[in-house]
């Protein structure tokens, strides 16, 4: 069954194996949904969860500002992107920028595993 719904799933190196361990205990629930990553999270989800998914450009080249641009067409219902807290960033203007929109365009979005598991719970 595929899903009308898209959603997009970042993590933050350092974060990464967190995003990977969710979502394979989520894949029956991820996995109708129309699914979008950066780079180097799709890259992993593709080759150890198994999820069909596009994958854009790298978050720090320009994979963050293409998940904008689609929130901001109105072309993403939700974001789940586990942003690393104790790591200072080099593309953190693009990570502000995409939570900006994401908040602007009131896109359901999840910033930790908990916030992951209700925006899954409630997205169609
Ligand atoms: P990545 O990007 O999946 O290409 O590592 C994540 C990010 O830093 O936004």
């Amino acid at each position: 069954m595929t899903s009308g719904s898209t959603m997009a799933l970042v993590a933050h190196d350092g974060m990464k194996n967190l995003l990977i361990d969710w979502s394979k205990r989520n894949k029956a629930a991820l996995e109708p949904l129309t699914l979008f990553a950066t780079g180097t999270t799709g890259g992993r989800l593709t080759d150890e969860v198994g999820l069909t998914l596009t994958a854009l450009k790298s978050g720090p080249k320009g994979g963050d500002a293409q998940l904008g641009a689609m929130i901001a067409e109105g072309r993403l219902d939700a974001l789940v992107f586990f942003i690393d807290p104790l790591s200072a960033l080099p593309h953190d203007v693009d990570v502000k920028s995409l939570l900006r929109l994401a908040i602007l365009y009131d896109t359901q979005l999840a910033v930790n595993e908990s916030t992951a598991n209700a925006v899954l719970a409630n997205i169609r």
